[in-house]
């Protein structure tokens, strides 16, 4: 069985085409400035050289004809036939209280993913607007979308409301809800099962660190807690996202600046986090350089970014009442030797001892907590495609 998964942007679309008999990807790409004056095709087949397109891609439904036509060429395709797409799953950003699971897309699910959109205005109507392109192009082909918030809909009540008044939750939804759900789901099973232990008995700290960086508490294999909040601006300071400020700047920099909510809502989100504090860059490859150089905002955007990380950890430690690992995922978590070693020095109390030398890992699975330490960590790879092709396949077949 092949399933295609697609994650649509405002201006792009990222996909991979399983085959999943064996869970390995046939071929991987990307279409990008979908909409701008010239759009770009990258398709990666797995066994053959890489494919760039580039020409003017007006719209969605163009970037996914150019996909399935990128995976049907004689030349660098990977299929023969449309025919052999047996399902489609989508990511879907936001889902809000309806979707506390992946759901097979039918015309009742676009209405609800529609209303979802008055919440989450930033994130989710280009993943619907993928939807529904390649419902157009693929009118036979079962589809499924996977929600980030989902895995997190198990949070309690009195850790997702906020501390403002109820009706505010009643009539616009305001609550917190939590992100990156897939990847914390993917990489706190494949903990448990490098543990050799049911995900049922244990406590597990995920931290998903990227340019969107967000951190869980999986308790017996369900999220109680994610640093994201209603929207993925919330929890430890980003990239270029502000995370946690005390909610007053937000009046006080509108008022002084002359900016507008929306003006506000892009400088929280894209001119802020380590980028702002820096000065130098959003990645953190970058900032480690210049911190070694002597870039003292450098040093101190990366000081940051661990501090809160550990807060977050010891916040959990006492959310969960107990640890048996924590697991590094997403750009930083799976690569940044500097910064696993920053989040983990001086924890020892909550029995996080990091291996000096088995830290010396990137982008692959690995234990480089000491010997005999009570609190195992782990570096593991995400995989949110496969994720969502897993869950595709599992709702297609029992459909
Ligand atoms: P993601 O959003 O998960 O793709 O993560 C992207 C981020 O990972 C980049 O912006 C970098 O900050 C970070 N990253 C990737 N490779 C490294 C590395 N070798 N060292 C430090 N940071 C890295």
């Amino acid at each position: 069985m092949k399933v295609l998964v697609i994650n649509c942007g405002s201006s792009s679309l990222k996909y991979q085409l399983f085959n999943m008999e064996d869970n390995s990807v046939l071929a991987k790409g990307l279409v990008e400035r979908i909409g701008l004056e010239v759009g770009m095709l990258k398709h990666q087949p797995i066994n053959n050289n890489k494919v760039e397109v580039s020409e003017k891609i007006p719209n969605h439904r163009v970037a996914v004809k150019m996909m399935l036509d990128a995976l049907l060429d004689k030349n660098h395709g990977v299929v023969k036939n449309i025919s052999e797409i047996s399902a489609v799953g989508h990511r879907v950003v936001h889902g809000a209280e309806k979707f506390s699971d992946s759901v097979k897309i039918t015309d009742e699910v676009m209405d609800v993913l529609k209303e979802c959109v008055a919440i989450a205005p930033l994130h989710n109507p280009p993943n619907i607007i993928g939807i529904e392109a390649a419902r157009d192009m693929l009118p036979d082909v079962p589809m499924v979308g996977v929600f980030d918030t989902a895995f997190h809909q198990t949070m309690p009540n009195y850790a997702y409301m906020y501390g403002v008044p109820y009706e505010l939750y009643e009539k616009y939804s305001v609550r917190r809800y939590g992100f990156h759900g897939t990847s914390h789901r993917f990489v706190s099973a494949e903990a448990a099962k490098m543990l050799e232990k049911s995900i049922e008995e244990l406590n597990i700290i995920t931290l998903h660190l990227g340019n969107g960086s967000s951190i869980t508490a999986v308790k017996n294999g369900k999220s109680v807690e994610n640093s994201m909040g209603f929207t993925p601006l919330e929890g430890i300071i980003m990239g270029t996202r502000c995370g946690n400020i005390d909610p007053a700047i937000v009046p006080f920099i509108m008022e002084q600046e002359g900016i507008s909510p929306d003006q506000m809502n892009n400088y929280l989100n894209k001119k802020c986090g380590v980028y702002g504090i820096s000065g130098v860059s959003s990645d953190f490859r970058d900032l480690e350089d210049a911190a070694k150089n002597g870039n003292t905002r450098a040093e101190l955007a990366l000081k940051m970014f661990s501090y809160q990380a550990k807060k977050f950890i010891g916040s959990y430690v006492a959310a969960m009442n107990g640890l048996d690992a924590i697991v590094f995922t997403g750009g930083i978590g799976e690569n940044s030797i500097t910064m696993r070693q920053m989040i983990c020095e001086d924890m020892d109390y909550f029995g996080i001892k990091i291996d000096e030398q088995k830290n010396h890992v990137r982008g692959k699975k690995a234990d480089i907590s000491l010997e005999d330490t009570k609190t195992k960590i782990l570096v593991i790879p995400t995989n949110e495609e496969l994720m969502i092709a897993l869950d595709t396949v599992s709702l297609v077949k029992t459909a």
